[in-house]
């Protein structure tokens, strides 16, 4: 995305990965449109979360007729199932002035309504008729293609940068692995859960490391579950033709992706437990995924202090998706030096 919003200003960009692009944490998420629960997060969180939909709405319409590929964002609204949340979920769209939160309370009949798939102990739920997904897989796909089909960009896959070469408070140039040497005027770092690795030559640390995340896959007919659930941080998200993702797990097992049975069971106990007649349908997939966990989940957006070239747009953590689009465009005004279109300083390093 930062490599997308910069292109669009003009630039021209060289993105590096370490492995295929676009296939760790931004494809492996579940690219719910809001921070879970956003009262519970800091407020430089949901500023740039606020921009997420609408944002990816305009980005969808510019890619899809050169990627071919519809990143399918998805309006179907969330239920929220947890009492004890009930009253931040009905005040928070009022109190914090984010019309996209508004919600209601639903109470058995209109609940059962509106999602005949819910399990009928169910006697509640505040809902978020605004809050929309989308199919991230996809999204990276799209963004993936679309920069792949710009004269302005060079992508580099399975090419691990070890190394910035300084003088002074000035990059020179990145080092990969194999020893090749790369100039440019503007260096970013947007490694995810790497980015600790990255930084430490600078005695750097931002505190970024990664948290497994665990997804199982179930396939519906299409439009079999009207609206993403969400109970006690489990999740269901139904996308447009029937899948439907459930997640997630928070654990800090270091750079390991084994997948867990026992959080795949929990996973499954949590998503029969909203909506039981999931039972009848097959598991398709499943996968983890590592967020780059940081302490507030405040991501960190802007400069290397001393250094006057050295960017960095990571430390996203759970809602590194939502964010995305107003996190590069953040970032790219400051490399631009221009006013930022808002206060930038939660987020510096
Ligand atoms: C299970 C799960 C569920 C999630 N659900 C949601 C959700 O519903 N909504 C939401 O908003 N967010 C969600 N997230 C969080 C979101 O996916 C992340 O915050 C976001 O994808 C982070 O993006 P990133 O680009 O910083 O990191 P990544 O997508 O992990 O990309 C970092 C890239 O840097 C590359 N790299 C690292 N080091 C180097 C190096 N030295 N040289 C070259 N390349 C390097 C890696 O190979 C990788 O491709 C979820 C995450 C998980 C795992």
């Amino acid at each position: 995305m930062t490599a997308l919003e910069l292109i669009e200003h003009g630039y021209h960009v060289e993105i590096f990965d370490q492995t295929d692009a676009a296939k760790a944490a931004s494809w492996a998420g579940g690219g719910i449109l809001s921070p879970m629960y956003p009262w519970k997060y800091h407020p430089a969180v949901n500023q740039l979360a606020q921009f997420g939909k609408q944002s990816y709405l305009s980005w969808n319409k510019k890619l899809m007729p050169v990627s071919g590929i519809d990143f399918e964002i998805e309006q179907v609204g969330m239920l929220i199932f947890d009492h004890d949340q009930y009253d931040y979920g009905l005040n928070y769209a009022h109190d914090f002035h984010e019309p996209e939160q508004e919600s209601s309370l639903l109470t058995q009949d209109t609940l059962h309504q509106l999602n005949p798939r819910l399990n009928k102990t169910l006697d509640s739920a505040v809902y978020f008729p605004q809050l929309a997904n989308i199919r991230n897989p996809r999204l990276t796909q799209s963004v993936l293609k679309y920069l792949q089909s710009q004269p302005n960009v060079l992508i580099h896959q399975h090419q691990r940068i070890i190394e910035f070469k300084q003088t002074n408070n000035h990059i020179q140039a990145v080092l990969d692995e194999e020893g090749n040497r790369y100039v440019a005027d503007h260096y970013v770092i947007a490694t995810g859960a790497w980015t600790e690795n990255l930084i430490d030559q600078f005695g750097l640390k931002l505190e970024i490391k990664p948290i497994h995340g665990q997804m199982v896959l179930y396939k519906t007919p299409e439009k079999w579950l009207p609206n993403m659930c969400m109970n006690n941080t489990m999740y269901l998200i139904p996308r447009r033709d029937g899948h439907i993702v459930c997640g997630s797990s928070t654990n800090d097992f270091g750079f390991d992706r084994d997948l867990r049975e026992d959080i795949s069971q929990n996973i499954i106990q949590a998503a029969l437990s909203l909506v039981p007649d999931l039972v009848d349908f097959p598991i398709v997939k499943q996968w983890s995924g590592l967020r780059p966990g940081s302490p507030t989940g405040v991501p960190k957006i802007g400069r290397v202090k001393d250094l006057n070239n050295l960017w960095i747009n990571a430390g996203h953590y759970r809602n590194g998706l939502v964010m995305a689009p107003a996190s590069a465009r953040l970032l790219r005004e400051q490399i631009q030096g221009v006013a930022t279109f808002f206060d930038a300083s939660p987020y510096q390093i």
